[in-house]
């Protein structure tokens, strides 16, 4: 059996039992023990002179920012990445001393404050934004330098000084004041794609930028480019860190991937079943009247919907899991429920734990098969279940 550890604010999963099963309608399970597996599999995929930092934004993929992150530096990490300050702090509010990389824009008075108070990392994206940074340390009388990372755009179209500038910007930080510099950096658009052309380019256009820099007499510190897809694509795009995201959680970024390193996934979709009915041949169930029992049969109500993100476009088309068995969902999804047909199962009792997304026996539904279904990425998924839902550690 699984043994339960408490996250705080959470409540331990329960048994089914006579009085506890209502005392969780739907969560969130984190295994703690496939997040370790992965990090160790990265890490030793990894040669010996490049770190992984383990990304954590969006509350690690919805997985618990603290405790993840807590996890994977235990487990050999020795970076953590996230989009925004208040994701930093509440790293560091979580008693995490790792170094923190805040891959986002940052800008005003009040974000640069807390950069320096949390001993944060920013990325520097602009020359104005390295002008602003270093007013703002100098008003404050900040007396050690803040180590920046500069981001430079060679093809994604999203942060970063255009690479062909490389050379000027990293000069313009160089001379300024409590800045420090301690790496370059840039994000790759088609990683995933096994057509590799864009990449390579971008790939290209990074090394002529760091040429640039060097052939101003400064030597990067750290250079870093690949995300996940990178990361499992080609060690000639691991430089000194490599930044992983989505192979952490145990999903693969991309199908051609999948046989680079070994993953588990780590994130488990459960609920209950709160009701069970027998519906006559004809009868329609939930919103629209979209399903009609085109036979007698055995209904199941689940305690989870739409509110918690499972995606209400899943209606009449999702499968999920009891007793190991995939059985069908029908009608609807609700806000807070759903419905499933569990005919096919003898003698199914409320309170028992339904699969959304996990394995059960031998059958098993990964985000990867919702994203198909939503023609949309796993990434989303991960991202996508609310607050609503508790998230339980196991280990
Ligand atoms: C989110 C992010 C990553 C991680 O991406 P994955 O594909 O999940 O590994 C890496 N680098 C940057 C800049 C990011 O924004």
């Amino acid at each position: 059996m699984l043994s339960r550890k408490q996250i705080p604010g959470v409540v331990p999963n329960q048994q089914c039992d006579t009085y506890a099963w209502f005392s969780q309608r739907a969560w969130v399970e984190i295994d703690l023990g496939a997040l370790s597996y992965n990090i160790q599999q990265l890490v030793q995929f990894l040669s010996p002179h490049t770190e992984l930092m383990a990304v954590v934004k969006a509350d690690a993929y919805g997985h618990g920012a603290v405790t993840v992150a807590q996890t994977a530096i235990q487990s050999g990490a020795s970076w953590l990445g996230v989009a925004t300050v208040p994701e930093a702090i509440e790293l560091r509010e979580g008693g995490i001393q790792a170094p923190i990389l805040i891959l986002g824009a940052t800008h005003t008075p009040e974000q640069i404050h807390a950069i320096a108070h949390w001993k944060l990392q920013p990325t520097l994206c602009s020359p104005k934004q390295a002008l602003v940074f270093s007013d703002i340390l100098e008003s404050m009388n900040h007396d050690s330098p803040v180590p920046v990372h500069i981001k430079l755009d060679t093809g994604m179209s999203r942060l970063g000084t255009n690479w062909q500038q490389a050379g000027e910007f990293v000069q313009l930080v160089q001379r300024l004041p409590h800045l420090s510099i301690a790496s370059i950096y840039s994000h790759l658009a088609t990683a995933d794609d096994p057509d590799t052309t864009a990449m390579e380019e971008q790939h290209r256009r990074f090394e002529e930028a760091i040429a640039q820099i060097k052939a101003m007499g400064i030597e990067p510190p750290c250079l870093h480019l690949a995300n996940s897809a990178a990361a499992l694509t080609d060690p000639g795009l691991h430089y000194d860190i490599v930044r992983v995201g989505l192979a952490v959680y145990g999903l693969y970024p991309a199908l051609h991937l999948q046989n680079a390193i070994n993953l588990k996934p780590v994130l488990q979709l459960k609920a209950r079943v709160t009701q069970v009915k027998t519906i006559a041949a004809g009868t329609a169930v939930s919103y629209g009247h979209q399903f009609i029992a085109p036979r007698e049969l055995c209904l199941a109500v689940v305690g989870i919907g739409y509110a918690d993100g499972v995606p209400r476009n899943l209606s009449n088309k999702m499968q999920v899991l009891i007793r190991g068995q995939r059985v069908s969902q029908i009608g609807a999804i609700t806000m807070d429920q759903l419905m499933l047909d569990v005919s096919a199962i003898p003698n199914i009792q409320e309170g028992e734990v339904v699969t959304l997304l996990g394995e059960q026996g031998k059958e098993q539904i990964s985000a990867d098969d919702w994203a198909e279904q939503l023609n949309t990425i796993s990434w989303e998924i991960l991202c996508g279940f609310k607050h609503r839902l508790p998230r339980v550690a196991v280990m």
